[in-house]
């Protein structure tokens, strides 16, 4: 071939979503155990030695074709179990608004202080059921490419002012403390109010969870002015002093349903950071983990600043 050989070629398809899938028997005239190698670690799927025999090619197509609609099928299950999961998902907000509408009108009965204050937890409990909701539906939305993002003007450093406020009791109760290190001065992105605050609650929640007691957790917020590479943007950081997170966990806490180590006491789903990960990514921004020294994690989210 003139401009690349076989094995470039199937690098590229392999590399591309829209072609990835198709399977490849490489031809080839190599023999060297290493060159055949090469075209396996290029995704090739098989491949055959020149010169040709048709009838061994027409068998090791159709033993491709058999792997590949095994392949299907396996696709469109995964589809249809993701489908389901979020029509269940989507059916659990229904009875969760019938417990929300009991629980306000057994505030409004002539109860205890220790009653209210059960009622006031329930209410909490259900809060998160049904943030977790949102972040399912909204995590199945961006995968089936169906998210319609309500961008406004932002200032982020007011909402992260306002959520260090709904932090408050929270981080009280846990005994840690919530410190906010911002531009005096307001600083705007261009986003979907609701999901980048659920991304900030996200991170603020996974750094409470995995911090002892006593610990400091800090929000900071940098404007990083433009350079010839890029534009401005806005630099927002969630550091805390906990358990921290290892090399290898780095690679895979960003996936769907992933947790690092199993931490008794603390419900770890796996969903929080690949929502933030989805929902930043929609954004055109950027999420990564760093450590903190001496103990600790830094999430790093990075996104365009909104000129105003
Ligand atoms: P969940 O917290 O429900 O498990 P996430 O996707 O938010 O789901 O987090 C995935 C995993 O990443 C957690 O189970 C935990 O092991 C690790 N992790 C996330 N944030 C932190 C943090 N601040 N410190 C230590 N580990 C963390």
């Amino acid at each position: 071939m003139p401009d690349m050989d076989g094995i470039e070629v199937c690098q590229q398809l392999k590399n591309n979503q829209q072609w990835h899938h198709i399977p490849v028997i490489i031809v080839t005239a190599l023999s060297d155990k290493e060159d055949l190698a090469r075209c396996l670690d290029a995704g090739a799927d098989d491949f055959i030695s020149k010169p040709i025999n048709s009838m061994e090619l027409r068998a090791r197509v159709r033993s491709m074709l058999r792997i590949k609609s095994q392949y299907d099928r396996i696709q469109d299950t995964m589809q249809l179990r993701e489908e389901m999961m979020q029509t269940i998902v989507h059916d659990l907000r229904n009875p969760l608004i019938g417990i929300t509408l009991g629980c306000d009108s057994l505030k409004a009965l002539d109860i205890s202080e220790r009653g209210k204050q059960r009622i006031e937890q329930m209410g909490k409990t259900i809060e998160q059921m049904r943030f977790l909701i949102d972040d399912i539906l909204t995590i199945g939305r961006i995968e089936a490419k169906k998210l319609v993002l309500n961008f406004t003007a932002i200032d982020i450093v007011e909402m992260a002012r306002s959520i260090i406020a709904d932090f408050e009791s929270i981080i009280l109760s846990k005994k840690l403390q919530l410190l906010g290190e911002f531009p005096t001065e307001p600083n705007y992105i261009s986003g979907d109010t609701h999901l980048i605050r659920r991304v900030l609650n996200n991170l603020i929640d996974n750094a409470i969870k995995f911090s002892p007691q006593q610990s400091s957790i800090i929000i900071r917020i940098e404007h990083l002015p433009e350079n010839p590479d890029r534009q401005d943007l806005i630099k927002i950081q969630v550091i805390d002093c906990g358990i921290g997170i290892s090399p290898e966990q780095k690679q895979v806490i960003f996936e769907k349903y992933e947790v690092g180590n199993i931490v008794t006491g603390i419900s770890q789903i796996g969903l929080g950071l690949s929502f933030c990960k989805m929902t930043i990514e929609a954004h055109h921004g950027t999420i990564s983990v760093t450590n903190n020294h001496p103990k600790g994690s830094i999430f790093t989210v990075l996104l365009n600043r909104m000129q105003q």
